[in-house]
């Protein structure tokens, strides 16, 4: 073989020579948008390619990571969006809740350097309640990537300040979503990372949740001091206000109110779904509420109002 020849097989091999192109951010699975300074929130594209919204926050010294996406490529690509605007380490990524599309690309923040953070039940949660998050759509694939999910390195069930050299940041527990909640606070640009505490414009998934719980946070979300300022990240959904801080729960007091009236007139189950559904969507015209999802929505809210409703159980560590 000529040496002319043999370039040409190694080129081929490698896959052309033409791949030094970083993507289009067209090209990315998230949006980033600033809402502060040295902060951003990666809200997921339009074709869900992320699983949900996730966040970081550049710090004097270090970078923390807020939520690590559904997919590691997801994950990767925000990594590679980081070291675009910072040579700063990757320090912790913070973990919202255990649902796998939050959770899902831990490792390659780990990979790149990041102490995993969350609540403590989340050790316990991640590797077991997934499965079941993801009942009848779940796959060998899928099964097999849960169970070897890393486990968080830090866990806390109290509220935690971590500082980024001079930036101070407040990791808070909360009630509501999955009995494992935590959000990031950043004071001195006013955002409220909410992770699944929060949902713009879209159902909330209830399979974890407690609506009495989860209706008094948002009201003390809705309560901080100079709230019209503040940037609220939701889990899913775009960039929020406080306004939509206000519409997210008022939805569910809404679904609250409309299952208790269905349940006074007897109805029950698919009744119950058909009676509630309407009514929920007139008054939240601007919502996207799938079939689907609103009939979650109401049997998980009947259970909770029965007293049947199954949430994850904490375990001893
Ligand atoms: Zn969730």
């Amino acid at each position: 073989m000529t040496l002319r020849a043999l370039v040409l097989v190694t080129l081929l091999l490698l896959g052309g020579p033409a791949l030094s192109q970083s993507p289009s951010p067209s090209a990315l699975p998230f949006v980033l948008k600033q809402v502060g300074p040295g902060v951003f929130a990666a809200i997921d594209g339009p074709e869900h390619k992320s699983g949900s919204n996730a966040g970081f926050v550049i710090g004097d010294d270090g970078v923390l990571v807020i939520d690590a996406f559904f997919t590691p490529d997801a994950a990767q690509a925000l990594v590679a969006e980081i070291r675009r605007l910072t040579p700063m380490p990757i320090r912790y990524v913070v973990n919202t809740h255990y649902h796998a599309d939050h959770t899902g690309g831990d490792q390659v923040l780990r990979d790149a350097g990041a102490i995993i953070i969350a609540h403590r039940n989340v050790r316990s949660w991640v590797r077991i309640n997934n499965i079941n998050l993801f009942g009848d759509r779940i796959t060998p694939e899928l099964k097999a990537r849960i169970e070897a999910l890393p486990l968080p390195d830090l866990v806390t069930d109290k509220d935690l300040t971590l500082w980024l050299g001079s930036r101070k940041i407040v990791v808070q527990t909360v009630l509501g979503h999955t009995g494992g909640d935590l959000t990031i606070f950043v004071p001195d640009a006013k955002v409220l990372f909410c992770g699944d505490m929060l949902w713009r414009k879209v159902p909330p998934n209830l399979i974890d949740g407690s609506v009495k719980h989860w209706t008094a946070t948002t009201a003390d979300f809705a309560r901080i001091p100079s709230a019209a300022q503040f940037h609220y990240i939701p889990g899913h959904g775009d960039v929020a206000d406080v306004h939509d801080v206000e519409d997210f729960r008022a939805y569910l007091l809404d679904l609250q109110r409309l299952v208790i009236d269905g349940r006074k007139a007897g109805l029950k189950d698919d009744a119950l779904v058909q009676n509630v559904t309407p009514k929920l969507r007139a008054l939240h015209p601007d919502w996207t509420i799938s079939d689907r999802a609103v009939t979650a929505e109401v049997r998980y809210m009947d259970q909770e109002l029965a007293g049947t409703k199954r949430r994850p159980v904490p375990q001893p560590d």
